[in-house]
Order: structure tokens, then sequence, then C-alpha cells
């Protein structure tokens, strides 16, 4: 009878278990959910996107984007919908449910991704999304696009010496990274140390481009571009390589159309767009989100910067792009 007993008991522990792992938290008291995931060097796999409202056993909320496995776990990329942070979890941390735009349509993160279309919207879209961001001061960028010129080191070293710890959102390619590994290890060990606060924001894996042709038929809107491939894969890189992407989408060349901006909507990326790209002119002013390109591409922009900086005509403090929008 005892031994009945038993075995009844073990089957209902076996028949309720997937539904308590599947309901609540299981690694929160064991100290893992508070741990960062490490992703250096993970491959991952069924990588996609998601939109979910989540909640863990501390009471914590957050949306999650993306979800994908590594070794088997499962992850999640999530934001967090005030401070727009992002975040790699472990999904066994966290309870979920779907989620829409309109039942966040309350949160700081939705509303930054529905700026306003601007009136009479043109096929081609150049430096459309979030061009200023809000408050004093200013928010610089720089993008990391394809190129075999090495990375601008002196002008990211004479930034940290002059500000240190100074916010850059750095807007990374698929191919710079690939090509300038020794570069990137550099540029991490940067936002290791506190050196440098980096925000890594997506910049398109391949980023094409062919000089002198149109802005309709190059960059993103290059025909037969797929477009979640040139998003999936550069994320998949950055957090393979360690990195958390932001919220951020920067499209090269600043060049995009209606469709293009609603897919981003559709996966919850913000475009980066900006109001003070140096090597053409426009000055920064408080709120400016400013753009370099520190990839050996464009001297004269940095040149520009340093001038400016000089000068005290950068407005200061330098601000972290998750606080523009
Ligand atoms: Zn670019």
């Amino acid at each position: 009878m005892r031994l009945l007993l038993k075995k009844c008991l073990a089957t209902l522990i076996a028949a309720l278990a997937p539904v308590a792992i599947g309901r609540g938290p299981v690694f929160a008291k064991d100290g893992q959910c508070a741990a960062r995931v490490e992703t250096e060097g993970a491959s991952l796999r069924d990588y996609r996107a998601i939109f979910q409202s989540c909640a863990n056993e501390a009471g914590e909320t957050r949306l999650a984007t993306r979800r994908m496995t590594m070794d088997g776990v499962a992850l999640l990329l999530t934001v967090d919908p005030s401070s727009l942070s992002t975040r790699i979890e472990r999904s066994q941390c966290w309870r979920c449910a779907d989620a829409d735009d309109a039942s966040e349509s309350g949160t700081r993160f939705i509303a930054a991704l529905r700026l306003p279309a601007k009136e009479g919207t043109p096929k081609v879209l150049e430096n459309a999304g979030l061009t200023h961001g809000q408050g004093a001061g200013s928010y610089l960028t720089g993008d990391l696009c394809p190129s075999r010129q090495p990375l601008d080191r002196a002008f990211l070293v004479a930034l940290s010496e002059k500000d240190p710890g100074a916010p850059i959102a750095l807007s990374v390619s698929g191919l710079w990274i690939i090509h300038h590994a020794a570069d990137w290890e550099w540029l991490k060990k940067q936002a290791e140390s506190g050196r440098l606060t980096i925000s890594w924001v997506n910049h398109s894996f391949r980023h094409p481009y062919v000089k002198g042709v149109s802005d309709a038929k190059t960059y993103l809107l290059t025909p037969g571009v797929d477009m979640d491939e040139e998003i999936f894969e550069t994320e998949k890189l950055m957090v393979s390589k360690g990195v958390t992407p932001s919220v951020f989408f920067r499209f090269p060349g600043l060049v995009s159309d209606a469709a293009l901006m609603e897919k981003l909507r559709s996966l919850h990326l913000i475009a980066l767009g900006s109001d003070s790209w140096l090597a053409l002119g426009p000055l920064p002013r408080p709120g400016s989100i400013i753009l370099v390109h520190p990839n050996g591409n464009e001297e004269i922009g940095l040149k520009i910067f340093s001038r400016l900086d000089a000068q005290g005509k950068i407005p200061k403090p330098f601000r972290p792009i998750n606080e523009a929008p």
C-alpha cells in the first residue's frame, strides 16, 4: 500500500513538473537569474522575433523582443520599457505572455517606436526616424560601415581622455565586425574598463552601397536585400561576440523608405537618424544626435569634431542614446 502511494505520488509530481517549470522562475533561488548571461563564443539557434510582456519573481517587468537558444538553453533579448536598456536573460527566469503594441502603448518604448511620419512622405526617405534627442547636452554616434581602414582608435582615445566614460552609440555592421577582429576586441575593452560607455547599434550586416547609383536602388533599397537577414544576422553576431544589441537601428546612408520603416517598427527597432552629420555641415545644438565615422572613411568629420570640441562648441555632457527618444 505504502509503495503504491509512493508510486502515485511520483506520477503526480512528474505530471505537475512541466506545469511548474512553465509557470514560474526555477533559477531564482540559486542565484542564476541574477547572474549575467555570458554569450561570448555562443552558437545561437532558433533566433527569432517575438513580442512578449514578462515578469520575474522579484517583480521586475520587461518586454521580450527576441528569443534564441544557446547550447539548448532558451534565452530572451529583453527591453526595459521605461529606460530602453536591453539585456539577455534566461527565459526560465521569466513568466511571459504575448503582448502587442496596443497593450504596451502607454510605455516610453512604444512611444519611441511610433515617431510620427513626415507629411507627404516621399518614396525614398532620408534621415527618417529619431534625428534629435531630448534636453541639453548631445548624443554622440559613430558608424562602423564596412571599411578597409582600421578603426580610428586615436579619436576614441582622445574622447575618453577628455570625457572619461563618455557615452557613445556605435553603429556596427556585420562585415565590419568580421573584418576588424582586433579593433572589435579593443572596443569591447574600452567598454568593459569604463573608459567609454558604448551602446551597440545595428547598422545592417552587409551595408550594401554602390557609388553613383541613385538612393532608390542602393543601401538597403538595393533590389533583393533580405531585411530579416540584415537585421538578425547582425544581432546574432553581436550577441555571440558578447555584446547586447540596443533598441536602435541605423540605416546605411540614413536611407530608407516607408516599407523599411514599418519593418523596423514591426521588429521593435527604433530608426536612429542624425541632425548633425558633421562631415556634411550641420553644427550641433543642444539635443543634437551627432554623427561621425570612426571607421577610417571620413577623417574630415573627426577633424571637425575635434575642432568644435576644442572651441567648446559641442554641447555637453554627452548623453546615452537611450535618453534621446
Ligand atoms: Zn554606414
